[in-house]
């Protein structure tokens, strides 16, 4: 799950990280009241989405010369005229893809004088089994070319959660930011409390860039962006209430609270499959037969008839779904259980795609005999070679 920046900004406030002050708008009024409760005369307008980029994103709405999703504005003025061009326009960032995010919340905080910006992330590293801190010397909006261009100058230093955050740890990311004096120091005690919160709140990756240094000597988090481990939410209330629904995608929200696991993709064969395994198997079989899935759908061990009719409502809401394969084991639920589900699912939502279903298990003839005695043009299929052949052929039929 990820969150807003001021909401991270608020949470790294907990554990002693220094962040400029600022306050979230809903409007352009609340904005003028954040802007009148900071100092000025500089303050910076910012716009909430789930996306990075934002400084050098473009408004959809708005001429190709207007400015971006980070702007300064020198009076009470100009923050308002800005939250008023911002809010419920769409930004389009390198990480939002074309069709943008729609801007519903600002940020207000104070204008910081910068003197130089860096780079820090932590992340989850699989590969090492710890969190890796990631640091640079060239923060702020290009760190994706720094990244490609010359990778040398991005250090990586891990720490093993069994043994904890070690001073050593600190001094190596202040000697990888090249700081001296009370920079060093103060970059030590950052890491620090970053590593703490990341750790405390479970969180999958916290990325910090920039990191400025300000021209009057201080070390500042200016950007922040948080993400958690989705299953590690139920110890985490607090983050949890953080969730902002309308960043996410509406049917992936929707899967959610039929506790389905669903991931759009971008292909046009829909997926209903229980067990991750099996579903991925599944989009690769597709693959191997020349077309692509349009999602990932887990309807889990127990597939009821109710969980089978919301994952066939969610495939479905997908305009670009031009037929859907069911390809279900019956273990612990038996194949003609899942089989009257199908059946009654596809009447309730009027299925108007070609529907390919491969049924293997316990009562396995019995499940198809309701599928071929249902009066609805369901093709069953034998295996999964032969499931994902018949829906590629039934979708070019249709086409
Ligand atoms: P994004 O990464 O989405 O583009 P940032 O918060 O990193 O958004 O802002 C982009 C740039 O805007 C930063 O690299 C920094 O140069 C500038 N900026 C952001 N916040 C402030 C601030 N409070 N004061 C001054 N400049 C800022
Ligand atoms: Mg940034």
């Amino acid at each position: 799950m990820n969150i807003h920046e001021y909401q991270a900004k608020e949470l790294l406030a907990k554990y002693g990280v220094a962040v400029p002050t600022g306050y979230p708008a809903m409007n352009a009024e609340e904005a003028v009241a954040a802007a009148k409760k900071l100092p000025g005369p500089l303050y910076v307008v910012k716009a909430q989405i789930h996306a990075g980029g934002r400084g050098k994103g473009k408004f959809k709405e708005l001429g190709a010369d207007a400015k971006g999703g980070v702007r300064l504005a020198k009076s009470i003025d100009e923050v308002e005229a800005n939250a008023r061009e911002m809010l419920g326009n769409t930004l389009v960032t390198i990480q939002t893809g074309e069709a943008g995010k729609q801007v519903n919340r600002l940020y207000v905080t104070d204008g910081v004088d910068i003197a130089k910006e860096y780079y820090l992330a932590l992340l989850v590293d699989r590969a090492s089994g710890r969190v890796a801190m990631v640091v640079s010397t060239e923060g702020g909006m290009d760190i994706e070319e720094v990244a490609h261009n010359t990778p040398e100058k991005i250090a990586t230093i891990t720490v093993d959660p069994a043994q904890g955050f070690m001073p050593h740890h600190g001094r190596a990311v202040a000697y990888a930011l090249k700081l001296e004096g009370d920079l060093n120091k103060a970059a030590q005690k950052l890491s620090r409390q970053l590593f703490e919160a990341f750790m405390a709140l479970d969180c999958e990756m916290l990325e910090i860039n920039p990191l400025v240094e300000t021209t009057d000597g201080k070390l500042l988090v200016l950007d922040a962006k948080m993400s958690f481990d989705s299953n590690a939410l139920f110890r985490h209330p607090d983050v949890a209430a953080l969730r902002d629904e309308t960043e996410e995608d509406p049917a992936e929200v929707e899967a959610s609270k039929s506790d389905l696991a669903y991931i759009k993709l971008d292909g046009d064969i829909g997926c209903m499959v229980n067990g991750a395994g099996l579903a991925m198997a599944t989009m690769d079989i597709i693959k191997l037969n020349g077309a692509f899935p349009a999602n990932f759908l887990d309807v889990g061990g127990g597939a009821s008839k109710e969980k089978v009719t919301a994952a066939f409502k969610i495939i479905l809401s997908d305009p670009a779904v031009k037929g859907i394969l069911v390809n279900i084991f019956g273990g612990i639920m038996k194949c003609d259980i899942i089989a009257d589900g199908i059946v009654a699912a596809a009447k309730d939502v009027n299925l108007s795609v070609p529907l390919v279903v491969r049924l293997e298990g316990t009562n396995v003839q019995q499940g198809k005999d309701i599928l071929a005695n249902s009066g609805l043009p369901i093709v069953s299929a034998n295996d999964l070679g032969d499931a994902a052949r018949k829906i590629v052929a039934e979708v070019k039929k249709a086409a």
